[in-house]
C-alpha cells in the first residue's frame, strides 16, 4: 500500500446523527447549560451505574474540582501514576497540595500494587500519608481497584479514578465509572478518547455531598438552590457564592455531541476490540511485545501500546513509522521528568520502572474507523522493522 494519508494514533468518529444533534442545539433556546447538560449527565450516570454525574468542560477541570471536593488543600499530598498525562498530577498542584508518584508495573504501565504498599508503609511511618490517590487506567485497562481500595481504606485515603481512557470498559463485570472502589471517577471526552464532546469531561460519584460540591465549583461556587442557601433569600433573583469556584461549565452544544456519541459507545469499544484482536494475533505470532489488560477487566482500549526491548529499537521504529505517515506516539513521558516537575525536585532515576517503560513504549493507531488496509500497513511496517 502506498499512502499519502496520515494515520493518527487515535481520532474521533463523527456521523450525521452527531452533526444533527449539534445543529439542533444551535437553533434552540439554550447554547450553554440548558437541558442537554443534565440529560448527558444522567445518561452517563445510568450507563456507568453511578448515582451522580457532574459535566464540565474537560477532564482536567473534573480532576481539579474532584480534588477540591475531597478537601485537598495546602498541607496535603496527592499521589498518582507517573505514566499519565500531566493533568493527573497538575490537579493537586492547582489546590496548593504537593504531588508524589507511585512507580508502575513494567509490563502494564499501571500503578504497581507492590510499590504502592511499600510507599504507604513508609509514608505512614513518616506521617506523610497522601490525602488522595489518583490511579490511572492506562489504555483503558483498569487498575486492580479492589486491592487499591482496600489499601487506601486502611490508611483513610480518598480515591479519584482517572478513567479518561476508560469509558465503556468494565472491572469485575461492572462498568468503570460506577465508583465501586473510589470516591470519584473522571472521564475525558477529548476527541482522541473513546467518545467525544469536542472538549469535555465528567466527574461521577455516589456521594451526594461530593456531587453538590463539584456542581457548585464548576460554576463559580454559586448556588441558587433554596435548600442550600446560607442567608435568607433577598428575592427571586437571589443566588449565593459559597466557595471560590470556576467557570468549568459544559455547553449544551458539547453535551448534545456527547449524548449522541454515547449511543455509539458500545459499538466503538467493540470495534476497538476487533482491531485489537488482529493486532494481538499478528504481534503474538511474531514475538512482538504489547500491553494487555490484566485481571478482571474488559478494556475500553483507548490505546494500543507496543513495548520494544530497547530504547534504540523503539526510537528507530518511531522514526520509520512517522516517515511513512503513521503518526505513532508515546504514552507517556513520565510526569516527574517534565521540566516543571524537575524544578519541584523530581529527578531522573526516582521511578525506575516508569522510566524503563517510557524507553520502550510506542502507541500505534487504534480507533474505530481504522480500515483493514490501514491496519495491515501498520502491522507490515512494524514487522519489516523487527
Ligand atoms: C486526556 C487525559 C486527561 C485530560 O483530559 P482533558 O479532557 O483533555 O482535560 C487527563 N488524564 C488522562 C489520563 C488523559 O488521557
Amino acid at each position: 500500500m502506498t499512502t499519502n494519508e496520515l494515520i493518527t494514533y487515535g481520532r474521533q468518529s463523527i456521523d450525521e446523527e452527531d452533526i444533527k444533534a449539534v445543529v439542533e442545539v444551535l437553533t434552540s433556546d439554550w447554547l450553554t447549560h440548558g437541558p442537554k447538560v443534565p440529560e448527558f449527565e444522567s445518561a452517563i450516570a445510568t450507563y456507568c451505574g453511578a448515582q451522580y454525574a457532574v459535566a464540565v468542560n474537560s477532564a482536567t477541570s473534573a480532576l481539579h474540582i474532584a480534588c477540591l471536593a475531597l478537601g485537598v488543600g495546602q498541607d496535603d499530598i496527592v499521589w498518582t501514576s507517573p505514566i499519565s498525562f500531566v493533568a493527573s498530577a497538575n490537579c493537586a498542584l492547582y489546590c496548593g497540595a504537593s504531588v508524589d508518584f507511585v512507580d508502575v508495573e513494567p509490563q502494564s504501565g499501571l500503578i504497581s500494587v507492590t510499590a504502592l504498599t511499600q510507599k504507604l508503609e513508609k509514608a505512614a511511618q513518616q506521617n506523610k500519608l497522601p490525602k488522595a490517590l489518583i490511579p490511572v487506567h492506562l489504555c483503558g485497562h483498569s487498575c486492580d481497584m479492589e486491592i487499591i481500595y482496600s489499601l487506601c481504606q486502611k490508611y483513610n485515603i480518598k480515591i479519584i479514578e482517572d478513567a479518561s481512557h476508560c469509558i465503556g470498559g468494565s472491572y469485575q463485570n461492572k462498568k468503570i465509572g460506577g465508583c465501586q472502589y473510589s470516591d470519584i471517577t473522571i472521564f475525558s471526552f477529548h476527541p482522541v478518547k473513546i467518545i467525544t464532546s469536542a472538549e469535555g469531561g465528567m466527574a461521577l460519584t455516589n456521594q451526594p455531598q461530593l456531587a453538590d460540591c463539584m456542581a457548585q465549583l464548576r460554576s463559580h461556587g454559586i448556588t441558587k438552590d433554596s435548600s442550600f442557601l446560607i442567608n435568607e433569600a433577598h428575592g427571586g433573583w437571589y443566588y449565593e457564592q459559597q466557595q471560590l469556584g470556576f467557570n468549568y461549565r459544559m455547553t449544551d452544544i458539547h453535551a448534545a455531541l456527547g449524548l449522541s456519541q454515547l449511543s455509539k459507545l458500545d459499538y466503538f469499544v467493540e470495534q476497538r476490540h476487533k482491531l485489537v484482536s488482529v493486532y494481538n494475533e499478528n504481534f503474538s505470532n511474531a514475538g512482538v511485545n504489547f500491553i494487555s489488560p490484566v485481571g478482571e477487566c474488559y478494556s475500553a482500549y483507548h490505546l494500543y501500546i507496543l513495548l520494544l526491548d530497547l530504547r534504540e529499537q523503539r526510537d528507530a521504529l518511531f522514526r520509520t513509522m512517522r516517515e511513512k505517515g503513521i503518526l505513532v506516539n508515546i504514552h507517556y513521558i513520565p510526569i516527574h521528568l517534565q521540566p516543571y516537575y524537575e524544578k519541584l525536585g523530581f529527578k531522573s532515576g526516582y521511578l525506575p520502572e516508569a522510566e524503563h517503560y517510557y524507553d520502550r513504549c510506542l502507541t500505534i493507531p487504534l480507533f474505530p474507523a481504522l480500515t483493514q488496509e490501514q491496519q495491515r500497513f501498520v502491522i507490515d511496517t512494524v514487522m519489516e522493522h523487527k
